[in-house]
């Protein structure tokens, strides 16, 4: 496929359908253990996202990043607005001006989840998004970036390994132990979002 700007804006586009494509399922799983918005918080987000295409496909990557962050926290609402954009601004401003490669992207990313953790004052664990991230970046960090279908494995798997948690954070956490037997709504959208990244790199390939 065509140039790394081609690749970004696939990458964005493929993300932004993908969970599109989930809001009725992401409402499910929120209106299970949360009050229902998750899929609709997203959807929003994604949407203005991909409205914005044009602009944040030409900028560097980290600028996209930054902007795309913005839009989201703007849009999304909910606690996850504010996290999902801490995660993407956070990576682009790491990675801004820097040489954008596999290892330049692991380290952002970590820096990134950090930066989610002190937004949400929270850690792995506790039943929300940072259970499919932090492991993901495990994965990345011990494996690199080579073998997508595991990339891709890795996050589904998280995600399935959040239903028997018990949510101590978000809204979820007010339910106690009803929390348990559901998979956490933000575990998902994250796992779609990194499948979705696979997916577009494997056909960039
Ligand atoms: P709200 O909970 O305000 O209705 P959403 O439904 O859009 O917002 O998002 C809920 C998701 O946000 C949860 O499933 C969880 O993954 C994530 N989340 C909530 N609070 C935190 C937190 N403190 N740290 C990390 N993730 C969180
Ligand atoms: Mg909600």
């Amino acid at each position: 496929m065509g140039d790394s700007g081609n690749m970004l804006a696939d990458a964005i586009t493929e993300a932004a359908n993908r969970i599109i494509a989930h809001t009725d399922e992401l409402t499910a799983l929120d209106q299970a253990i949360g009050d229902g918005d998750h899929g609709a918080n997203m959807k929003r987000g994604f949407e203005e996202v991909l409205n914005k295409l044009d602009e944040l496909g030409e900028k560097p990557v980290g600028d996209a990043l930054k902007a795309g962050g913005t839009t989201l926290v703007m849009k999304v609402g909910g606690a996850s607005g504010p996290l999902y954009g801490t995660l993407f601004m956070a990576m682009g401003k790491e990675l801004a001006g820097k040489n954008v490669d596999a290892g330049t992207v692991i380290q952002a990313f970590g820096s990134a989840i950090q930066a989610v953790m002190a937004r949400g004052k929270s850690q792995a664990g506790q039943k929300t998004m940072l259970d499919v991230l932090v492991p993901v970046h495990a994965y990345l960090e011990a494996n690199g970036t080579d073998d997508l279908n595991a990339i891709r494995t890795a996050a589904m798997e998280a995600a399935e390994a959040t239903v028997p948690m018990l949510a101590t954070k978000g809204r979820a956490s007010f339910l106690g132990e009803r929390s348990i037997g559901h998979m956490d709504p933000g575990a998902r959208s994250s796992s779609l979002i990194i499948a979705a990244i696979c997916d577009s790199l494997e056909n960039a390939k």
